[in-house]
Order: structure tokens, then sequence, then C-alpha cells
């Protein structure tokens, strides 16, 4: 009975919200490529880096998991106002396409359950990052600044990269690349129903979890 509604919505999902236009490798490809120029970009603006000034990175880092810890622990699984569409995207479609049971792609068009749409990409990088921009070269330093957004962005990347990785098979050559076993039993266990709402809230490294109490590791693949 689960394993046929499972499948009608995903039947349901792929007619409604995915078109015969879409790309998964080109999207894939664009999130990729885009945010790597970026990064690049970035670093190629610092200059003469003092070091105190190398620590934007662990510190953007470190802030970057407790975002994606909240982010995702709040909004992505509560209805907030203004952020609804996140929680639609992510509440109701990607837990349900996607179930601990079942959480492989079935083929590249699957990508667009899990990866950030591209306009959302170009509005992280080009409207969140800019802001952040100035507020930190007013504050610190353009140093600190350009160092910032490049771990922001990278972070972000990352952030892709491992999540559609736990959704690839697990006997992939992506799936058995080194630490992915343990990285996605926590994501696997957030999708399964009976957890999701208390448990790994971290989609990559589980530093929020571990803090806030809310790691769930278990044998099971
Ligand atoms: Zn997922
Ligand atoms: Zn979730």
């Amino acid at each position: 009975m689960r394993e046929s509604l499972d499948n009608d919505f995903r039947k349901r999902f792929r007619s409604e919200k995915i078109g015969n236009a879409y790309s998964g490798r080109a999207h894939f490809w664009f999130t990729t490529v885009t945010s790597l120029a970026a990064v690049a970009f970035c670093l190629l603006q610092a200059d003469r880096v003092q070091p105190l000034e190398w620590l934007a990175i662990p510190a953007t880092f470190l802030y970057a998991n407790l975002v994606e810890y909240w982010g995702h622990r709040r909004p992505m699984h509560h209805p907030t106002r203004g952020l609804k569409l996140i929680y639609q995207r992510h509440s109701k479609e990607h837990h349900r396409f996607f179930t601990h049971d079942r959480m492989q792609f079935d083929s590249p068009q699957d990508y667009k359950a899990v990866l950030f749409p591209p306009i959302m990409i170009v509005f992280f990088i080009g409207g969140f990052g800019v802001s952040l921009w100035f507020v930190l070269a007013m504050l610190i330093s353009n140093n600190v600044a350009w160092l910032a957004l490049a771990t922001g962005i990278a972070y972000f990347l990352n952030y892709e990269w491992l999540h559609f990785a736990y959704h690839c098979p697990a006997n992939s050559a992506i799936g058995r690349l080194p630490g992915m076993k343990t990285l996605r039993r926590l994501h696997q266990n957030h999708h399964n129903p009976g957890l999701m709402m208390r448990y790994n809230f971290n989609i990559t490294y589980p530093i929020g979890d571990w803090l806030f109490g809310t790691l769930y590791r278990s044998e099971r693949n």
C-alpha cells in the first residue's frame, strides 16, 4: 500500500513538476560550474591575506553548518511565513518522493526532487552573497569578506553534492566514496517519516545535530 502511494506521488510529481524539457544533468552541471566559478572569482580577489583573516574560513564553515541545521529543522519542516515555498518543496515533495526505504533516483529526471532550482542559486550568490560581502567588508576587511563568501558558496556546493550523493544508488561509484556510507545512513534515517521531525537535520556534517542532541545513528543501511 505504502509502496503504491509512493509510486503515485512520484508519477504525479514527475508529470506536474518535471517537464520534458528538464535535463537533470544540465541542472547538476549548472549548479557545479556556477558555484565553482563564483568560489574561484572570490578567492582571486583576496590579496595579501593576514594570518587572522584566514579564520574567516573555519568561522564561515561553522556558521553555515548551523544555518543548514536551523534552516532544515525549522522552515523546511514547519510552515513559516514568507518561507512556505521551501516547506512545500522539502516536507511535502522531497520527503514524499524519497523515503528511507526508497532513497534512490530512478533517472536523471529525478534530480529535480533534490537540487535547488537554478534561480535560487542565482539568488543565494547574487542577493544574499553580495549583501554579506558588504557587511563583512564594512565591519572587518575586504579579504575577510571574499574568504567568507568563497567558503559560503563552497559550503552550498558541498551541500548539494552530498545530498545528491545520498540519493544515488549505494553501490554506485559515488555511493562508495569514503565516508559516504556513514553520512548517507544519517540522512536515510532522517527520511524515515517517524524520525524526520526529530533527528538528523544536518545534511552535510552532523555538527549541529551533535551540539543540539538530535543526532540519530542506527546500524541499518
Ligand atoms: Zn534527501
Ligand atoms: Zn528534512
